[in-house]
């Protein structure tokens, strides 16, 4: 799959400078941890919505992680006409596709939400984790067609999809 339109070169240097996962190099946390912004739970070596267990240690999840450090590893593009006309529509189906997904993976979350102003124009989502960049833009493109594609760019370790309407 070719990914064209995909802007290479902006907003995202910091990430590309990067050769490994340095939120997953620092390896497993103890057990049992608690995320101390988002409350995720980290016991019997995964990430859950449970109740935290007693005496938990108090760390930053992944995810909070990456939100607090801008660091992407999902980058979805959404361009086209239907975009511009249908923001909030689509907007709101990304959140519900977050909250689905969050549900059931807690270190999938969408970092920030941004308007693209150069070409293409569009709207530009990031994500903690790739596969919520690769599940908004599929249900985009099951509820409303158009084109979607996706490519893991290895060397930036990075998820790059795109939708366009
Ligand atoms: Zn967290």
């Amino acid at each position: 799959m070719s990914t064209p339109h995909l802007p290479r070169d902006h907003k995202d240097r910091s990430v590309r400078a990067r050769k490994h996962d340095p939120y997953k190099a620092k390896g497993k946390p103890k057990e049992p941890s608690v995320c101390r912004e988002c409350k995720a739970a980290y016991h019997k070596g995964r990430w859950t919505w449970a109740p935290v267990p007693p005496k938990s240690h108090e760390i930053l999840c992944p995810a909070c992680a990456r939100i607090r450090d801008g660091a992407p590893s999902g980058v979805l593009l959404l361009t086209g006409e239907f975009v511009a006309s249908h923001r909030e529509e689509i907007l709101g189906l990304a959140s519900n596709e977050e909250a689905r997904v969050k549900a059931e993976h807690p270190l999938a979350r969408i970092i920030k939400i941004e308007d693209q102003p150069e070409s293409p124009q569009g709207v530009v989502i990031t994500t903690t984790d790739p596969h919520l960049a690769r599940r908004i833009g599929e249900a985009l493109h099951h509820a409303h067609h158009g084109t979607f594609t996706c490519r893991y760019e290895e060397d930036e370790d990075l998820l790059r999809a795109n939708w366009q309407s």
